[in-house]
């Protein structure tokens, strides 16, 4: 069974929900000590954001039961062709679903197809039955310890996609048992309410009558949580247990982007969240409208606004949103899942018909970032005892150049040639910068190049930040993925859902790593973009701009928002918001500072 965690990251992305979660109340409070940005409100509970939003309606329950399996067999024959029956209809179903699923959808549909055929699973569930256990028996014995050893691990990652192994379960024993796979209809504006919802179970709901998720268990970056930004309906997460004491109809305002849903608030209450739903809206629609210009601050400096991609599809959702290109192309989804690494034909197809998409607008295509907590078959790493610190990244393309080498070829195959930009993840040293030009170099001249192929570095890890000034002298160059840059810095792990209540990029240490990037980056008049979640959250995006940040790559979802934030700054306002945000002594200050700026 193979992480998801860059389907995942892929899949987020086309979201605009990837990236750092909002602090949340949670029991973990404890030991973290108090968040002081979020307040416990009576009358409503906290969770932990998944996707962010707000909408208002009654509840309704989505209860999961296991349902009782035979021990025993009727047979091994019967029971081998029952099971083979059963699994075949399901992969049929699974591939139907993918052909017409776009982006996040498909790819976890494409996952749970590729578990189904997982032959180790094969193996111990004929094992079973020519034990005779009956086919649901033995498939449930053999799948469910699979999901409990991956929970079993204490990775969070590695926990929720347990998830898709009990789906997986549930979907075969249902066909099995010849269940009704139906399912349960509800009323327009529901908000759906679940101790622990499957991805299978949600894609199964005609989600234009669902407003909102709630769900008792689960993790920020679960495929439910996905699937949920996807269909962009607000959800939040790891309620815990009092969340069962809802009962079916009570009205809730669920307010995921505060992590709270408040149960039964008088009628004012109700009628204030309608009124800003309705107002967000009007915002939206009015940001799409007037979003296809270039983008500049209300006094005249350019920003540019673009969009952080995975797919084709993703591409298309950034166009229609008015983005001016790509400032990250993840390259990861072309290498994952799949038995041996893309040749230089395929990828170039794949990076050919991106460009395509963002006709001629200019595209970031970042080198693999694998390795690590994102293994590929065909890498063989050993295990590391911290992924995070271990083999990924550029460190990867380093130790296996004919990887490296195979990409950077397809990507000067892409024309127009001028369109791409290449960049580097995981700097740590300007020696890894070299190593990428000389071999760029050395591809260009076999290709008969004599143009400079612009070359950046990603700035991932405080080390990078602080040498900035050094890397951009070589560099063309900065873009800063606040994603590991912020889980450096804070030594939190951005996969670690007992931290991710404090995982905040809006840390004062990040942004001051920040602003010693832009700094370095001015030095030797190189730009500095930002790619990682902190450019799709518009508390932030005054004060990266005023930290001198001039390219926000954004999920393609959020473009018109942070378009329409950026055409109503000043330089000289966002400056000082900025050294004001530098100055305080948490993330929870500078949010509320943020606030108090944006209303
Ligand atoms: C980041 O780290 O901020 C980033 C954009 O890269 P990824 O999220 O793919 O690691
Ligand atoms: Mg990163």
């Amino acid at each position: 069974v193979q992480d998801q965690a860059t389907v995942d990251e892929a899949a987020l992305m086309a979201l605009g929900a990837r990236g750092l979660i909002r602090p949340s109340a949670t029991a973990l409070q404890v030991v973290l000590g108090p968040i002081a940005d979020v307040v416990a409100v009576e009358g409503a509970l906290a969770g932990v954001t998944a996707a962010p939003g707000l909408a208002v309606g009654p509840v309704g329950w989505l209860r999961a039961t296991d349902c009782d399996v035979p021990a025993e067999g009727c047979g091994i024959a019967a029971e081998e062709a029952a099971f083979d029956a059963a699994r075949h209809d399901l992969a049929n179903a699974l591939t139907a679903r993918a052909r017409i699923a776009h982006g996040a959808e498909r790819a976890i549909v494409e996952a749970h197809a590729a578990m189904l055929d997982d032959p180790a699973l094969l193996a111990a569930t004929r094992h079973g039955i020519a034990r005779g256990a009956s086919a649901a028996a033995a498939w449930r014995a053999a799948i469910r310890p699979q999901g409990e050893a991956l929970r079993a691990t204490g990775d969070a990652r590695l926990a929720e996609r347990a998830d898709d192994m009990r789906d997986l379960e549930r979907q075969l024993i249902a066909r099995l048992m010849g269940l009704e796979t139906t399912a349960p209809v509800f009323a327009p504006g529901t908000i759906l309410l679940a101790d622990d919802l499957l991805p299978s179970q949600l894609l199964g709901l005609d989600t234009a009558t669902i407003a909102g998720i709630a769900v008792e268990r689960g993790g920020p970056t679960s495929h439910v949580a996905i699937l949920a930004a996807t269909l962009g309906l607000p959800a939040l997460v790891a309620i815990g247990p009092a969340l069962r004491d809802v009962a079916e109809g009570t009205r809730v305002i669920l307010d995921a982007s505060e992590a709270l849903l408040h149960l039964d608030p008088p009628h004012e209450k109700i009628a204030a969240a309608e009124a800003r739903i309705a107002a967000i809206a009007a915002r939206r629609a009015d940001a799409l409208a007037r979003g296809h210009a270039p983008c500049h601050t209300r006094d005249g400096q350019r920003i540019e606004v673009f969009a952080n991609l995975g797919s084709v599809a993703d591409a298309t959702l950034a166009m229609a949103n008015g983005a001016e290109g790509s400032g990250l192309l993840r390259t990861e989804f072309l290498f994952l899942e799949r038995e041996t690494a893309p040749d230089v034909a395929e990828q170039t197809a794949d990076y050919q018909a991106i460009a395509d998409t963002l006709a001629g607008r200019p595209l970031i295509i970042r080198l693999l970032d694998i390795g690590g907590d994102k293994p590929a078959p065909y890498l063989p790493i050993p295990a590391e005892e911290n992924p995070a610190l271990g083999l990924r990244g550029i460190r990867v393309g380093l130790a296996r150049p004919e990887i490296l080498e195979d990409q950077l070829r397809a990507i000067l195959s892409v024309r127009p040639v001028e369109q791409c930009k290449i960049m580097v993840p995981m700097i740590a040293s300007l020696d890894e910068l070299r190593q990428v030009r000389t071999v760029l170099d050395r591809l260009c001249a076999e290709l008969g190049r004599t143009d400079r192929v612009p070359l950046g570095v990603m700035v991932e890890t405080p080390a990078a930040a602080i040498t900035a000034d050094l890397l951009a002298r070589e560099a063309d160059f900065l873009s800063i993925g606040t994603n590991d840059l912020t889980q450096y810095a804070l030594a939190m792990d951005r996969g670690n859902a007992s931290v991710a209540s404090a995982l905040d990029g809006l840390h004062p240490a990040v942004l001051r790593l920040i602003g010693e990037t832009c700094r370095g980056g001015a030095a030797h008049g190189r730009w500095t973009g930002v790619c990682g979640g902190l450019a799709s959250d518009p508390l932030a995006v005054p004060i990266l701009i005023g930290l001198g940040v001039t390219e926000l790559s954004a999920a393609p979802a959020v473009v018109p928002d942070i378009k329409a934030m950026v055409a109503g700054l000043t330089l000289p306002a966002a400056r000082a918001h900025a050294q004001a945000a530098l100055a305080c002594s948490s993330a929870a200050q500078v949010r509320r500072l943020a606030r108090e700026f944006a209303a």
